[in-house]
């Protein structure tokens, strides 16, 4: 294909290179269907990261981990760096309500992985430069014209080209312009609040668990990460996503680095003991976002594009990883059928399976959200008391947690364990 020439008619156009567009396009790497990748902003490579963790990172589940194994990604992720965790110890700072979860109680080595999420874009960019079917261009999508009923929707990028895909896919994050651009209604609510995200040395190792306390301001979540080559168990440091208000995240953000990590320990009820460092601070708004439909003809929305939720469950990548795999699947599906791609039943059958599991959990996380920023004195004991029940039901407990951790449910084949890919 060639910029600025005729009009370039790929199979598959992917808005956006971040961690949902770019496993979409490793899913369908190696392939029939021709796809041309877009993004103004690459993701780095190793020669631009800073020496310091990247402050993002993504608390992964065996769904995921299944998804990038089966992509042919998870190995190189590995030879990076990648932490698991074994426990998990959730808590409320108002009362007694405490949650732990051991991933031995389900006969699993881990819960999931905590990996930046430079080190996942990374490798997926590099399965899909491999590919031959698959173009790479650094522009943005800037507008959307009229759909041509036969043949799709006209696309023009930020360097003028124009192209005609018979699918449009918007993996453009949370603030999507092909969303906004073609009118996909959203049920939006802002949190009124900001998480902040860094990464810190704490006095006590992590021993591989993933905490997370309800603090009346909101919940923090201490991440555990791999520090050098050593023992995993007895690293100290961790990721924290702590959710604050506007002011009181302005402030902590703008603090010395000392006060900082005096503050954090406390919030923390010095449970790692004593916070000893901190890196740079980031801070990103908190905003739930769930379109009402996934797609129009012509074109789908995957990952943030059609859902963005609270941190709290560390779940948003994950779901976007499914969408990525059950939007190939079908893709697949059709081109072994010999279905042209313009055929709206490919992407309505993406929407039919992928959107009721991600309102589920959107729902959930919600619910949970709700829950824990109730200041109702009845409430704080309905949820004391319901989170102490909860963790002493250990069939209950594991059934959800199986669930969480994306070893249940309706999954696409990519998602299953196993060796292969079976299309
Ligand atoms: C504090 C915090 C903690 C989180 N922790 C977790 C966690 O533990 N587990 C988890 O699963 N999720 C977590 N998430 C959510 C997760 O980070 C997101 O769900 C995920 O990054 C979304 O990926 P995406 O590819 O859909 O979108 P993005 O990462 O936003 O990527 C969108 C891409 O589109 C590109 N783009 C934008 N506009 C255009 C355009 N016009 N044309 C072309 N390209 C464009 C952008 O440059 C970008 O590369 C967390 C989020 C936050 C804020």
């Amino acid at each position: 294909m060639n910029s600025n020439s005729r009009l370039e008619k790929p199979d598959v156009l992917i808005a956006g290179a971040g961690m949902a567009g770019l496993a979409l396009a490793a899913a369908l790497a190696d392939s029939e269907v021709s796809v041309l990748l877009i993004d103004p902003q690459m993701p780095p490579s190793p020669d631009q990261w800073p020496d310091a963790f990247d402050p993002r990172v993504s608390a992964l589940t065996h769904a995921s981990e299944n998804i990038l194994r089966k992509l042919g990604v998870w190995d190189d992720m590995a030879q990076y760096r990648i932490s698991p965790f074994a426990h998990m110890d959730v808590w409320d700072r108002d009362g007694t309500g405490n949650i732990q979860f051991h991933a031995r109680d389900v006969g699993e080595e881990h819960v999931g992985h905590i990996v930046e999420n430079r080190i996942t874009t990374h490798c997926l960019l590099q399965r899909v430069q491999a590919a031959d079917n698959i173009e790479i261009r650094q522009q943005g999508l800037q507008k959307i014209l009229e759909r041509d009923q036969a043949d799709g929707w006209l696309v023009v990028l930020e360097d003028g080209a124009e192209l005609q895909p018979a699918i449009l896919v918007g993996a453009d994050g949370g603030r999507s312009r092909v969303r906004d651009q073609l009118g996909f209604r959203c049920r939006t609510w802002d949190y009124g609040q900001q998480a902040i995200v860094t990464t810190v040395k704490t006095e006590q190792p992590h021993q591989c668990t993933a905490r997370q306390v309800f603090l009346e301001s909101g919940p923090l979540a201490f991440l555990p990460l791999q520090e050098g080559a050593g023992n995993h168990h007895r690293s100290c440091i961790s990721s924290i996503v702590w959710t604050l208000g506007h002011e009181q995240s302005k402030a902590l953000t703008e603090m010395d680095d000392a006060a900082f990590c005096s503050q954090l320990a406390q919030a923390f009820e010095h449970r790692l003991g004593a916070v000893l460092s901190v890196d740079r601070r980031f801070r990103f708004p908190l905003i739930q976002n769930h379109a009402v439909y996934y797609a129009m003809p012509g074109v789908a929305l995957i990952g943030d594009a059609a859902h963005s939720l609270h941190p709290l469950a560390g779940q948003g990548i994950n779901l976007g990883f499914l969408d990525a795999a059950v939007l190939a699947e079908e893709i697949h599906r059709a081109a072994e059928n010999q279905l042209p791609m313009q055929d709206f039943s490919i992407l309505r059958r993406y929407q039919r399976r992928r959107k009721p599991h991600n309102l589920l959990m959107m729902s959930a996380m919600e619910g949970f959200k709700q829950l824990f920023g109730a200041d109702l004195a009845p409430l704080r004991v309905l949820r004391n008391r319901g989170m102490s029940l909860f963790n002493q039901h250990g069939h209950l407990k594991n059934h959800i947690m199986v669930r969480a951790m994306g070893m249940e449910g309706d999954l696409p084949v990519l998602a299953q364990p196993g060796l292969l890919a079976d299309f």
